[in-house]
């Protein structure tokens, strides 16, 4: 038990190893089959020959002139890149969802408050490195968003959710589950306010549905100015969409009722 392997990912998504306590890094594979490892304290010369399968310590080789780091630390550091890794996959999942999955599944106990400001902290840099730079204009960010509309980042159940008309003029935020619902509502309130919007643009209007005694957010649509023409534009870009989306639903209604 005392020289059982337990492998880890580092902060550059490379394997460690962790024997008695010691973290150890990848060397090299040596000419008789043996990997060499060697501590991942820098200052230390200490090292171990692993199996190629990684699963024995075949030999240690010198010794550590630091203390053995903790099982919270690595605990820490499999929660923290297992919940980056998945940060990064599945872009519109809470963060704190993603550690209480994580944490129920697979690490000890040992994690305390801290620690989970410092994983939810690792998440977010690891989404950012997603994600463009901030854009300096209005053109800039409508460019951005326009040539990353498509991306698998940026869809939500597998469906895209960013639309934007041909003139670039405005972004609008919905998916097809939202038009559907619309479809089945009878009741649509909208409004715009001038004081959420994002930067480079002037407003964001939002489109409600009421059902049941609630009003549910169904469409944002950031706009760059509040002239007639664009909530012209606006609502046939709306128009379009929801005919786009819904249209297989009323084929169908149709079909059933013919
Ligand atoms: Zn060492």
């Amino acid at each position: 038990m005392e020289n059982s392997i337990k492998i880890i990912m580092s902060e550059r998504g490379k394997e460690l190893v962790v024997v008695s306590s010691h973290k150890y890094r990848f060397i090299r594979k040596r000419k008789d089959e043996l990997l060499k490892w060697i501590c991942y304290n820098k200052s230390c010369y200490a090292s171990i020959l692993t199996d190629v399968k990684k699963t024995q310590v075949i030999k240690v080789i010198g010794e550590h002139k630091h203390e053995a780091i903790t099982s919270q630390n690595i605990d820490r550091q499999v929660l923290r890149e297992n919940c980056k890794r998945k940060a990064s996959d599945s872009i519109s999942t809470r963060p704190s969802k993603i550690i209480r999955k994580k944490l129920l599944t697979n690490v000890g106990t040992d994690i305390v408050h801290k620690d989970i400001s410092s994983v939810r902290k690792a998440m977010y840099m690891a989404r950012r490195k997603n994600v463009p730079i901030y854009p300096k204009s209005f053109d800039e960010a409508i460019d951005k968003i326009w040539e990353m509309q498509n991306d698998d980042i940026f869809k939500f159940n597998n469906k895209k959710f960013i639309h934007i008309p041909m003139n670039k003029s405005f972004i609008c935020i919905t998916t097809e589950d939202n038009l559907n619902f619309m479809s089945s509502c009878t009741e649509y309130f909208s409004d715009g306010t001038f004081q959420f919007a994002p930067n480079f643009f002037m407003q964001m209007y939002t489109v409600h549905c009421f059902k049941n005694g609630f009003y549910l957010p169904v469409i944002f649509i950031f706009l760059k100015d509040k002239f007639k023409q664009t909530y012209i534009e606006m609502w046939k870009f709306i128009k379009e969409l929801y005919l786009q989306h819904t249209c297989w639903q009323r084929c169908t209604h149709f079909r059933t009722q013919s």
